[in-house]
């Protein structure tokens, strides 16, 4: 058996309006070439002025990962050609990244792991190179677009623990605004170095996956090299350091490039941008962007509303979800509220949003609303109105944008308690269901007594259009049959 020995490198597009060293709009799916200008083409002469926004997202990402945000922190030049390049130099960090030494703590699917973070930096995306038969295209709205890359220490050992490590780094940036976390779009990229060794001989020869646009080939891609480099010193032969690209369609790892010694990519200081020193403004401005960070959040959740871990781990998937919940419990005035909300929010309402296309994030303009549904699940927990009748109000919410109240008086769809109105319901079927009732009164067997009853209440309910209170239903049924179910 090998250790294994899992780094992963994230990128993630910060949500700054615009780009990170000149004010072209940063924006995915624009008509190529149209969000450019003479600093991010790279024209000789020009001069990059730092954003401070996607600066504050960085630092917002790095005080979320608990890294030290150091008193000062420049920018280097990182040479290399490349055509989607057009500087010949990306401006990035080296000697002083805005985040340092921090962790995330993995949870959930049986993992629980510290994975401490070596630093955040931040730089600049290049642009994209699209290749078409025997043409490349370049598009450079993507060039000087603020990326900011996490570094993690090699410390995961399966491919499970770095698919756990992207997915909740992706709900954490999102959580905190500073990143859609789009990966099919490429907002969240991951590289992932990975090495094996014999226990207790520390790291082995690193072969790294580039470019990973999903948790699961992540996990599927070094999975794969876990097994595939074990087949090779088992041979007796050695892993060769390179880069490596998962191919999606053969479930396999292939070379991509070798990369024995490291690049000299000949860093050094950005002439052009002055040292950055975080004042204590800024610093104000980053812990006012912090939030209440998904764990933490579902723990206390968990406990405040004595819901499940899997409840809760649903509910706060999406921030908007949770905020939803929770305005909707705070509005609610009876005691099971949060129970039947989870419920209705974990059943009917995401099928609904889910069938309206929307995301869960759209929920905030959902038409109903955290107050509506607090409203519809009191009148429901008073008992005066039926679940079924709550499934209907809803529909109808949606449909017409107007609050339940006014939709369940407008339909006289109101809960019926009257015992005289009930009674009625209840004679009329007796009458025509003869047979079932002659069974209720003289079978011996409870379990059969109980499906008759239950097949008579239902009758009585629908006779009433849903709307008869069942407990109701069911004791004056019980009491006119003279039978008990
Ligand atoms: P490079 O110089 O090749 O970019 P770094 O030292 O910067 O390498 O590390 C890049 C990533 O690779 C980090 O996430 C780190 O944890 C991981 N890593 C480094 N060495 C190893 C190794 N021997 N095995 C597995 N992962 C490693
Ligand atoms: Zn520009
Ligand atoms: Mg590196």
């Amino acid at each position: 058996m090998y250790q294994a020995f899992i780094g992963l490198e994230v990128h993630i597009h910060l949500l700054a309006q615009t780009k990170v060293f000149c004010t072209c709009r940063s924006a995915f799916g624009d008509e190529p070439n149209t969000n450019v200008c003479p600093v991010c083409m790279g024209y000789p002469g020009v001069l990059p002025v730092l954003n401070i926004e996607a600066m504050r997202m960085g630092c917002v990402v790095a005080r979320a990962l608990n890294c030290h945000i150091p008193e000062k922190t420049w920018f280097e030049r990182k040479q290399y050609f490349y055509p989607d390049m057009t500087k010949n130099y990306q401006i990035s960090q080296f000697a002083s990244p805005l985040g340092q030494r921090g962790y995330l703590d993995l949870e959930g699917r049986g993992i629980k792991k510290r994975v401490r973070i070596h630093e955040c930096h931040l730089e600049e995306d290049a642009g994209k190179m699209i290749h078409s038969g025997n043409v490349s295209l370049l598009d450079y709205n993507r060039a000087g677009v603020s990326l900011l890359e996490i570094v993690t220490e090699p410390d995961m050992e399966r491919g499970e623990e770095a698919e756990l490590f992207i997915q909740q780094l992706r709900r954490m940036v999102r959580y905190l605004g500073v990143c859609d976390g789009n990966m099919e779009e490429g907002s969240l990229r991951a590289d992932a170095n990975v090495s094996i060794n014999l226990p207790g001989k520390g790291l082995g020869r690193k072969v790294e996956i580039k470019n990973l646009n999903s948790s699961r080939f992540v996990k599927l891609g070094l999975n794969y090299e876990i097994i595939r480099q074990g087949a090779l010193l088992d041979a007796g032969k050695t892993v060769v350091q390179e880069t490596r690209l998962w191919n999606e369609n053969r479930d396999e790892t292939a070379p991509m490039r070798t990369k024995e010694n490291a690049h000299d990519y000949r860093y050094f200081p950005e002439p052009d941008l002055p040292i950055f020193e975080p004042d204590a403004a800024f610093l104000a401005s980053v812990d006012a962007s912090m939030v209440e960070l998904p764990l933490a959040r579902a723990s206390r959740m968990a406990s405040q509303y004595k819901l499940s871990e899997e409840q809760v781990d649903l509910i706060c998937e999406e921030k908007a979800l949770a905020d939803y919940f929770e305005e909707a419990v705070a509005a609610a005035s009876v005691p099971d509220a949060a129970f039947r909300i989870s419920n209705l929010l974990l059943s009917d309402i995401r099928h609904l949003l889910a069938r309206s296309g929307a995301d869960p994030c759209a929920i905030a303009k959902f038409r109903l609303t955290p107050k509506r549904l607090a409203e519809l699940v009191t009148m429901l927990g008073e008992g005066r109105v039926s679940q079924k009748i709550v499934k209907q109000t809803i529909d109808l919410v949606l449909a017409e944008d107007k609050d339940p109240s006014a939709i369940i008086a407008e339909h006289n769809w109101g809960q019926i308690t009257d015992t005289a109105v009930i009674d009625a319901a209840v004679q009329a079927v007796l009458e025509t269901e003869a047979a079932a009732l002659a069974e209720l009164q003289t079978n011996a067997n409870d379990k059969r007594r109980k499906s008759i009853g239950a097949y008579l209440v239902g009758k009585v309910l629908s006779a009433t259009g849903g709307r008869a209170d069942p407990k109701l239903v069911r004791s004056r049924l019980e009491q006119s049959a003279a039978g008990c179910f």
